[in-house]
Formats: C-alpha cells, structure tokens, sequence
C-alpha cells in the first residue's frame, strides 16, 4: 500500500471528511484491521485566504510547495491538494516536488464521462466557478460547464467562507444552493460538481433532481485507487 500525502487544513472541516472517506474506504476494501498509511500536513487556513483575497497566489503557492516537500521526505508516495480552490497553485506545487500529485478536477472530470454526462452545473468559490484553471481543465477533458450567475455565485462563495468552513451549517443556505442547482439544471445541467470540499457537507443527492459529484468524495476514493494499485 502506497503512503498517501494529505495537503489539509483549507479548510480542517473538509480534511475531516478525506480522513474518514479514506479510512473507511481502506478498511471496506483490505478488511479486518486495515487502514490507511497517510500523512497529513494541515496549514493555517487564515494565512491562505489571506492570500487568495489579496490576489498573493505565487506566496500561497510558496507555503504549499514547501507543506508537499515536508510530506515527501516523510515518506508519502503521492500528494493530495485537499481543497479545489489551491489547486489554483497545483503547478507550482508539483514542481517542488518529484513525487505525484493527483488533480482534483480530472478525477473529477473522468468520473462525469464515465458516468456518460456533458453538460455539468459547477458550485465552488469564486476562483474555482470563474478561473481558467479550473472550469478550464474540465473543458478541456470535453465537458460543458455551466457556472450560476454572477449573483449566485456570490452567494455560494459567501456560504463557503462565511459558513462551511467555520463548521456552520444552516437550512436557509441549504436552501439556496438547492435553488441555485435548479436553475443549473433548467439551463440544461445534467449532473452537479461540488466544486468545493466542504459543499457536501451541506448538500445531498436529496438536494438536486440530477447527480451530484462530490470532489472531496471522488478525490479521496481517487486516492484510495492509486495507493492500492498493483505497481
Ligand atoms: N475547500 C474549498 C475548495 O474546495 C474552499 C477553501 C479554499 O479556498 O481552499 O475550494
């Protein structure tokens, strides 16, 4: 079994859900005792969304770069950047370091085609709805991206930062990203992506009429694949 490098702490509450996925995962799959051999680097969540407001991501990228390096010389086989939003940096990252480093989105992306879908609703922060990075790595594996209206996505971004990632979870919120999934799919969405690990934590398949893929879900089974695959 290879040693997964978990890059956490953006925040804590979704690095909680990774842990427990992975675990769980290992133990349905091996049996018995079995768990998984990680290692967990968890920053301070307030250093990098100082950066990200600041527009200062080559500095966050810094931080993150050196996090992975530490993973490495612990002895993790590959990396996990536990948040979609800093995969922003995941180039700068990976170049730091000579160990994998396995992206969120074209876990993500494979999961949709495999799932035979085109046109797909993206809920994340404002970097991850609006940025090339992102929305543009999932065009680029085929697939059509639809993203809320500039309103609603405000609303989501805000919900993010201001609930989920202090632990907050309220109905009226659950509510509102349930309107705004309808209107994704009046526009013609197929499927969902929780582009954000800690949207799940809010909302559930009961919540949208059509799938929903859940990047925290997808990359931490995604993990799970790679550490137990034969080399
Ligand atoms: N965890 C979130 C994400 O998946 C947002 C926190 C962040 O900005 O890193 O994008």
């Amino acid at each position: 079994m290879k040693t997964i490098g978990l890059l956490g702490g953006m925040s804590w509450e979704s690095t909680v859900t990774y842990y427990q996925i992975i675990n769980e995962e290992v133990k349905r799959r091996l049996g018995g005792l079995h768990s998984a051999k990680c290692l967990l680097y968890s920053v301070d969540f307030d250093e990098i969304e100082n950066y990200q407001r600041n527009n200062e991501w080559p500095e966050s990228g810094r931080v993150l770069r050196q996090a992975a390096q530490s993973l490495e010389k612990a002895g993790a086989d590959f990396i996990l950047i536990c948040t979609n939003t800093m995969h922003k940096v995941a180039e700068q990252i990976q170049a730091g370091i000579g160990i994998p480093l396995l992206h969120i989105a074209d876990l993500t992306a494979a999961k949709v085609l495999e799932a035979g879908l085109q046109t797909i609703g993206l809920l994340g922060t404002i970097y991850t709805m609006e940025e090339d990075f992102y929305k543009g790595r999932l065009e680029a594996k085929g697939l059509r991206i639809l993203t809320p209206p500039q309103e609603a996505r405000e609303i989501v971004n805000k919900i993010i930062f201001q609930e989920l990632c202090l632990g907050i979870i309220k109905e009226d919120s659950r509510v509102k990203l349930q309107e705004i999934i309808k209107d994704l799919v009046e526009a013609g969405a197929e499927g969902i992506i929780l582009g954000c690990t800690e949207i799940g934590l809010l909302v559930k398949p009961k919540d949208s009429p059509v799938p929903l893929f859940d990047t925290t879900v997808i990359h931490a089974l995604g993990a799970v694949d790679y550490a137990l695959q034969e080399e």
